[in-house]
């Protein structure tokens, strides 16, 4: 995790927030790298979850809900962890994460009894500061789906089966963020409200099956070596009194198996909850039967910022000459490199600014020409560049380049007219 964290700030991915301040606990900046492989985790999933399927739609609500939200669907009075404080070193703990009655930090027996913290960001709206002006960032997104239900499914003319799937910013105040960017205090999660009949029982069910074999499978089409990804189920009081099934899908952290990612049959309770708390009707009427009913819910749930932690991890490798990201081309910050073998000849020079330009509306392409092109090479594979392209003394005569690939480290002579499409297909 170490050596990721300082490959992630020297390459441009992340930064601790505020760092010429001393830093902020929980919060990270993504800097010019970072933010395309973030924009690419986003891209993917919502192509594949929204945008290739029929049975799916996006939204995109505000962060800043009526605290009424957070009443109705549980947050306010449950979603709390319990913390523990240590009287001598005033540390702060989750008791669920204390062993014995010692303080982990300093030893001494002094902490104190388990007391109810709740991790919901509270703000005020307006000028005034009252209990009635009290809002709150939202911990998930996906309460702005279910009081959204059914203007989506309207205006969308959906009928359930379908989904409703949203990307955003939450806000959690974590009592211990840690682990790099495993835990934070602001982070993107990734949810897919997929709403089914809530009868008969077992097709629920079996979206539910189909949910976690889809989500399990899109790691793996992304590149994560399936020995350290697994699914975890949850049975009897792990279980939530709502959900009738939760699987987690787990990845093998440096610290250990981890939730990555967390599938949930919900059953009704979301939609009900609103429905007792707003005294809106939020039931769905299926013109055809002419039935009327609560859609029950599956919920995947992924955080952008700790599935990139997952793709970075999974990537990295240390060979003895390099250190390369092995990130999928679709993840790649960068799919291709284009180097100018030399910097003092203005014709090569030239050439590859062209050879890049011509690239560049098609793919996510960089323009090196700092150091030798050992060390360029270097630098792309420590940011998973999949190509890098040379453009030499040849090239001139010749109109071809050097591709290299970033894994293999095998190179092949291509014709410039023909290099848009060789990679291209590469790429795909
Ligand atoms: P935990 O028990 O670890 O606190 P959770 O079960 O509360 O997590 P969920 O509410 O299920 O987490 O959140 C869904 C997903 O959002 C998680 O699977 C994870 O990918 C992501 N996530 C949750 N909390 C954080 C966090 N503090 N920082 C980054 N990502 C998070």
């Amino acid at each position: 995790m170490d050596e990721i964290t300082a490959l992630a700030k020297r390459r441009g991915f992340i930064f601790p927030s505020s760092e010429i301040y001393g830093g902020i606990n929980g919060a990270w900046d993504y800097g010019p790298v970072g933010v395309e492989l973030k924009r690419n985790v986003r891209q993917a999933w919502w192509r594949d979850v929204v945008e290739l399927r029929d049975d799916v739609v996006g939204v995109d609500t505000a962060i800043l809900m009526s605290p009424d939200v957070w009443k109705a669907s549980g947050h306010l009075e449950h979603f709390y962890d319990m913390m523990v404080d240590c009287r001598t070193c005033k540390k702060r703990f989750r008791a669920d994460q204390i062993a014995t009655d010692r303080c982990p930090s300093c030893g001494n027996q002094t902490l104190t009894p388990p007391r109810v913290f709740n991790m919901m960001f509270r703000t005020s709206i307006g000028a005034m500061e009252d209990a009635s002006s009290a809002a709150y960032l939202r911990p998930e997104t996906a309460q702005g789906i279910f009081v959204d239900f059914k203007l989506v499914a309207q205006t969308a003319r959906r009928k359930p089966p379908f989904g409703v799937a949203q990307i955003g910013k939450v806000f959690r105040n974590e009592i211990t963020p840690g682990n790099f960017i495993f835990r934070s205090r602001e982070f993107e999660q990734m949810e897919l409200e997929y709403f089914v009949p809530p009868q008969p029982e077992s097709e629920g069910l079996r979206w539910f099956s189909y949910w976690v074999g889809e989500r399990y499978d899109w790691f793996i089409r992304l590149g994560v070596q399936p020995e350290r990804v697994r699914r975890r189920e949850y049975s009897g009081a792990d279980l939530a009194h709502y959900s009738k099934a939760t699987t987690d899908i787990e990845y093998d952290f440096p610290f250990g198996w981890g939730e990555l990612e967390g599938i949930a049959h919900r059953g009704s309770y979301d939609l009900e909850q609103h429905v007792a708390g707003s005294g809106k009707d939020l039931a769905f009427f299926d013109e055809e039967s002419k039935e009327k009913y609560i859609p029950a819910v599956i919920e995947p749930s992924l955080g952008v910022d700790r599935a990139l932690l997952v793709f970075l991890l999974d990537a990295y490798e240390r060979e003895d000459d390099r250190t390369v990201l092995h990130l999928h081309p679709r993840l790649a910050p960068y799919k291709c490199a284009v180097f100018p073998l030399v910097r003092n000849k203005p014709d090569i020079v030239a050439l590859a600014q062209s050879v890049e330009r011509a690239l560049r509306p098609h793919m996510r392409t960089v323009l090196d020409d700092s150091g030798n092109v050992g060390k360029r090479y270097y630098r792309q594979d420590e940011i998973g560049t999949p190509f890098g392209v040379t453009v030499d003394y040849e090239s001139l005569e010749r109109q071809d380049v050097t591709v290299r690939d970033r894994d293999t480290k095998a190179q092949e002579r291509v014709s410039i007219d023909r290099l848009r499409e060789y990679l291209s297909e590469k790429l795909a």
